[in-house]
């Protein structure tokens, strides 16, 4: 079949579904579903934070006090034993059709796993400083100092910055009356090896008193391993611009994750809850199968995280990855691993894949983990070409991946596995790992 002809069918088959981060619609919105209870699901290009949810009727008792005014969780009204439910039927209906759904890996106690804690900084008319969320398409500014889903010395460490600042005259930025320094701060907590990172996202590179600033938190915090000042006057929806300056240590700091080291900086793409996503990589991991003489491709591969974990069981590791600055992360990974047999590639995953497939490579294993926008018909037909004997898809959305599974199943492959993963607990998301065998 011409090429163009299947690109028609194939997008006449699933008008409905998402392609792309700018097709982004409210794909399963629910108007009711029991008891008032209501949900209000909007896809969001960052998914953290959504509509408040003025109309939800909360039946679970241990829902987080402030629920209905922040946006951050969608899913607390239930318990978490119902959160599965929905989500294992969420997948069900998407992919069921696919094969049996295992049941979802859930999460023995599903709170404080965020790893990654930002906050956004303002200071009241009466001079009283808030620190928390952005309530969705506002400027008013949800004061969660006690997130239930925050790293529990992330949300202290940002507390302490919130109590103490003004003892070192460092105020929130006022953008009305042009005068204060800090917009947000980050704090990632590298769960494996217990070292923290703090960035000060603030106006100008000045910082008053700055030294004894960043004595005061890091004497405070011995687990504080560096200290940046990001530079970030623009609003154009990011909250990190590339302007950095280290105030203190490295400028990174070190996790260990799965048996690996991997290097974290301010704006790395590292996964949010360490915990489910150990279970994630080595559940993909071994579905594989590998057995030491595999040729494998990571592709969407990050930082490199997937393909240097299993780097030690198989041959040879290629890792594809759009970001440039995530590459030389990987690279820089695999130096910190002293792995020998992994290269990575800074380009499209769908342009590499169709040079490798125009050249008659083969690779016995892909892993493949895009973003929520899921793959594209040209990835898929060159990976058919490719013929690896196992295909390992791993999205965060069960539309964009049921969308795309059928044309690897008209290439040749069998559904062998459908293994959901909750990495993020409360909220709607729902991350599947799909293994797929060669007929
Ligand atoms: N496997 C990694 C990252 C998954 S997130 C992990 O577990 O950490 C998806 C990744 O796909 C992101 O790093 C994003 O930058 C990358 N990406 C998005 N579009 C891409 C494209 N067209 N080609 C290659 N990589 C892409």
């Amino acid at each position: 079949m011409k090429k163009k002809q299947q690109q028609a069918i194939y997008e006449k088959m699933h008008k409905n579904t998402v392609y792309s981060k700018d097709a982004i619609k409210p794909a399963f919105r629910r108007p009711k579903v029991s008891n008032n209870m209501y949900y209000e699901d909007f896809y969001d290009d960052d998914f953290e934070i959504e509509k408040p949810h003025k109309k939800i009727k909360v039946v679970n008792p241990n829902a987080c006090p402030l629920y209905k005014k922040c946006g951050g969780c969608q899913l607390q009204q239930f318990t978490y034993a119902e959160q599965i439910d929905y989500k294992q039927n969420l997948v069900n209906k998407h992919l069921k059709k696919f094969g049996n759904v295992s049941p979802i890996i859930s999460m023995a106690s599903p709170y404080n796993y965020r790893n990654k804690v930002q906050s956004a900084f303002a200071e009241e008319k009466n001079g009283r400083i808030i620190a928390g969320v952005y309530q969705s398409r506002t400027k008013h500014i949800v004061d969660t100092h006690r997130c239930m889903l925050e790293n529990k010395l992330a949300s202290k460490i940002i507390y302490t910055i919130k109590n103490d600042m003004k003892d070192f005259k460092i105020t929130p930025f006022n953008p009305y009356k042009g005068s204060g320094q800090i917009r947000h701060i980050l704090v990632r907590v590298a769960e494996g090896t217990g070292e923290v990172m703090v960035v000060l996202v603030c106006v100008s590179p000045i910082l008053p008193n700055a030294k004894h600033f960043v004595r005061h938190l890091v004497s405070a915090f011995p687990q504080i391993k560096t200290i940046v000042l990001n530079v970030n006057k623009d609003y154009d929806g990011l909250m990190l611009s590339k302007h950095e300056k280290v105030l203190y240590g490295p400028g990174y700091i070190i996790d260990k994750l799965c048996g690996k080291k991997f290097r974290i900086s301010s704006d790395s793409f590292y996964q949010v809850n360490s915990i489910q996503t150990k279970k994630l990589y080595n559940t993909a991991i071994d579905m594989a199968g590998l057995s030491g003489k595999e040729n494998v491709i990571d592709a969407y591969c990050g930082v490199g995280t997937i393909g240097i974990i299993a780097s030690d069981k198989a041959n040879r590791v290629l890792g594809i990855e759009l970001n440039k600055d995530a590459i030389s992360d990987a690279k820089y990974n695999a130096q910190l691993n002293n792995i020998k047999n992994i290269e990575f590639v800074a380009d499209d995953a769908t342009d590499f894949m169709l040079e490798m497939a125009n050249n008659n490579e083969r690779c016995d294993v892909l892993f493949m983990d895009p973003p929520r926008s899921g793959s594209t018909p040209d990835f898929l037909n060159s990976a058919i070409k490719l013929a690896p004997k196992k295909i390992v898809y791993i999205s965060c959305n069960v539309e964009t991946q049921a969308r795309d599974i059928p044309l690897l199943i008209d290439g040749g492959y069998r559904v062998q596995k459908i293994q959901p993963v909750d990495m993020f607990p409360h909220t709607r998301h729902i991350e599947v790992i799909i293994m797929m065998t060669r007929v």
